[in-house]
């Protein structure tokens, strides 16, 4: 038997560049050696969006197109909606039992994201919540491997700590699911910021068009020390050299040493890096692009692909449920 991969993407928005580099590249590496489930959070997005189910229903096919449109195969992975899994939040409910309010205040991720949302006032429980949610997600399905990016580290931690509690207590039903991080495990915004978000407006997304990407790589963030052409600049923490890293192909890769090179010395212009840049950008999301096309025009493909996934894993969930239930000892009419 295969093993299972759980993974997901909450549906406030179309995915960028981050999502691509943090996980959907391990996700599609992945796809043929796993069984893979991709869920899209639609739950978890409530949480902090529960004023605007709007945004949340649309986006869940915004994100399923950019799923498509990447690479992720429908005959090899399992995609589907977390809602419509009514074993997810009971399985949330017996495990809020299983950890203490102090814990998740403890979560470092949890705490920054309810700084950047302005929520230490009106802290929702739900959201304060989500990482108990998260590991009945991962869990349902059994999974064994998480491919997430670097914030979601303490997720993989908590579930973990959950499962070993649920199994101790109620014996064995779970297996303790690994986390495994992309090439770059937090890609920076184009503002230069900690972290491109789909939230902070900081992104280059999968689906933006080619003269979008320009538009947005002449406005990025570089070295702010930086003030003339032939000021020596530097490459360290340069979101222009990390995406080039990260996005160009092989054979670009001696270019990028001697731009590195010329741009320390302050022998070659942001200007030049950035359309360089753009250029890159725009290859490697061409074929992207491409099989968006096909998808795109066929939004009722992608709900069937949407309902055959989610039927899926509802059978799955159930199973798992009948086993947590008769561990519980909570499975009166069996
Ligand atoms: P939101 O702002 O709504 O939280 P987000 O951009 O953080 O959106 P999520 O749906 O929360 O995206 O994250 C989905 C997955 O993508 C997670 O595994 C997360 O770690 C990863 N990810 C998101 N942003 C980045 C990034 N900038 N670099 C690497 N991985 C990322
Ligand atoms: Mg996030």
């Amino acid at each position: 038997m295969k093993k299972r991969i759980l993974t997901g993407d909450r549906p406030t928005g179309k995915l960028h560049l981050g999502h691509y580099v943090g996980s959907l590249k391990n996700r599609i590496k992945l796809q043929d050696e796993y069984e893979q489930f991709i869920m899209l959070a639609d739950v978890q997005a409530l949480t902090d969006n529960f004023e605007n189910p709007e945004k949340v229903r649309q986006n869940i096919f915004n994100v399923a197109l950019d799923y498509l449109s990447v690479g992720i195969d429908p005959k090899k992975s399992t995609i589907f909606i977390q809602s419509q899994i009514p074993g997810i939040a009971e399985l949330t409910v017996f495990y809020m039992n299983l950890v203490t309010v102090a814990r998740l205040e403890r979560n470092p991720t949890v705490k920054t994201e309810i700084k950047q949302k302005g929520m230490e006032d009106s802290l929702p429980l739900g959201f304060l919540a989500y990482p108990v949610s998260q590991a009945a997600d991962i869990t349902i399905v059994k999974s064994n491997l998480v491919p997430v990016g670097e914030d979601q580290l303490p997720m993989i931690e908590q579930t973990r700590e959950i499962v070993r509690k649920f199994n101790f207590l109620y014996g064995d039903v779970f297996p303790e699911p690994e986390a495994v991080i992309g090439d770059v495990p937090r890609l920076v915004g184009i503002d230069g910021s900690y972290k491109m978000s789909k939230s902070l407006g900081n992104a280059i997304l999968l689906s933006d068009s080619a003269s979008e990407v320009e538009k947005k790589v002449m406005s990025m963030y570089t070295d702010p020390n930086r003030i003339k052409a032939n000021t020596p600049g530097s490459i360290e923490g340069n979101p222009l050299f990390i995406y080039l890293d990260a996005f160009a192909p092989e054979a670009e890769r001696e270019k990028i040493g001697k731009y590195k090179d010329l741009y320390r010395l302050g022998q070659v212009g942001d200007i030049e890096v950035k359309k360089y840049l753009s250029r890159i950008l725009n290859e490697f999301l061409d074929p992207i692009r491409n099989r968006r096309l096909k998808y795109e025009n066929n939004p009722k493909l992608v709900e069937e692909i949407l309902k055959d996934g989610t039927k899926r894993v509802g059978d799955i969930a159930q199973k798992t449920m009948g086993e947590v239930k008769k561990a519980m000892k909570i499975d009166y009419f069996t």
